[in-house]
């Protein structure tokens, strides 16, 4: 089992945020303090509807209770620290946090919708040896509201133009279900219909696979898309590439998935980065196709996106296309992941959480 993360890691010295409750949560609340429940979807209504950025603006409110509100729980957004927009219309946009940390947050354009990838994490533990967010470490878990707080925030950069965030890819830095309960929070906030009633179809968690999650998770019973982050043919190539393997081997890690797929009925997503002669000759798409033949899934091709502290080659354009035909000649649900972002670093694995101090140093 992975360690413990340390308290401060836990539970950071931040106020805790009013995007962290269910509706449930905050009717409990608002009990507590002898308060009617109608109150609490008023609340909801400010927050998620009106999008208001202070207790003040709740005008419904008595005073007392918005006093109360505020003395209690952090509601101001996040402070936008930078923006970037790509020729593609992708934009990176870098938020800070209550304690300075910053992290990032990315709106991704396409035809059939906005989509919105999420951090989970100030950094992450994980150490894949080709990733941009675990070079610093871990600093701490991000709070279910503050990764509330970035859909929000980028819906309210949307507001503008009146469009809408669609859909969710918990994708962002960190791994989501080291930070599991603060995971589950988020999904139901942004899933709640009072909330920002964003539906479980549209939203994809992705994991490094770690295995003891992955049976909690099938049994959580939500219609969420979930991906896996497989990335080798072998436990031999996954140990090299995914520490995590080490402690989660494939074949646990298989067996997890045959049960998730079983109990959810749900077909699952392999995420299979293409690092240049380590993973992605024909041999090893055989050996793939062979290790998911009897698993409901669907397999996304990432060609390795540049992290200049990292030494891996991208694979040539005709052995992608090798490497993916003969998936397909297997019978495996295949397609190569449509890149976006990159003259902002915005893509997989290129995000990085940052302390404002080093920053400014
Ligand atoms: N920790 C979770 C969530 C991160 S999702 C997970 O591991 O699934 C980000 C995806 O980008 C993961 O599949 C990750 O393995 C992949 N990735 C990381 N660095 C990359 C790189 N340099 N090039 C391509 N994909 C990368």
């Amino acid at each position: 089992m992975l360690k413990p993360l340390s308290e401060k890691q836990q539970n950071p010295a931040i106020m805790p945020s009013i995007f962290s409750l269910e509706l449930s949560d905050l009717e409990n609340w608002l009990s507590e303090i002898k308060e009617p429940k109608f109150r609490g979807a008023q609340i909801y209504n400010w927050l998620y509807e009106k999008r208001v950025t202070s207790f003040e603006e709740m005008t419904n409110l008595p005073k007392g209770l918005r006093d109360k509100l505020e003395e209690t729980f952090h509601v101001h957004p996040m402070k936008e620290v930078a923006r970037q927009e790509s020729s593609d219309g992708t934009i990176k946009f870098l938020f800070e946090l209550q304690d300075g940390y910053s992290i990032e947050t990315v709106l991704m354009r396409h035809e059939y919708g906005n989509s919105v990838c999420v951090t989970t994490q100030v950094g992450c533990r994980l150490g894949c040896t080709f990733c941009a967010s675990t070079l610093g470490g871990l600093k701490r878990n991000l709070l279910a509201g503050e990764i509330v707080a970035q859909v929000l925030q980028v819906q309210r950069a949307l507001d503008a133009t009146e469009e809408r965030v669609s859909s969710i890819v918990i994708m962002g830095i960190g791994e989501p279900f080291d930070n599991y309960d603060g995971l589950i929070k988020f999904l139901k906030v942004v899933n709640h219909d009072k909330g920002l009633n964003i539906g479980a179809r549209h939203i994809t968690v992705s994991t490094s696979g770690i295995v003891p999650y992955i049976y909690k998770f099938a049994d959580e019973g939500m219609q969420i898309n979930f991906a896996v982050s497989l990335h080798a043919p072998n436990t031999e190539i996954r140990s090299r590439l995914m520490p995590v393997n080490r402690m989660y081997p494939m074949e646990e890690l298989m067996e997890s998935i045959r049960y998730y797929t079983k109990k959810t009925g749900r077909r699952i997503s392999f995420e299979y980065g293409l690092f240049g002669g380590v993973n992605d000759q024909v041999e090893h798409a055989e050996e793939l196709a062979k290790l998911i033949k009897n698993v409901k899934c669907h397999v996304n091709l990432i060609p390795v996106n540049y992290v200049p502290e990292r030494d891996y080659v991208r694979t040539p354009k005709n052995q992608i296309f090798k490497f993916l035909e003969t998936l397909k000649k297997r019978g495996v649900n295949a397609t190569l992941r449509r890149e976006q972002g990159h003259d902002i670093d915005a893509a997989c694995g290129q995000l990085r959480a940052k302390e404002r101090q080093e920053e400014t140093r």
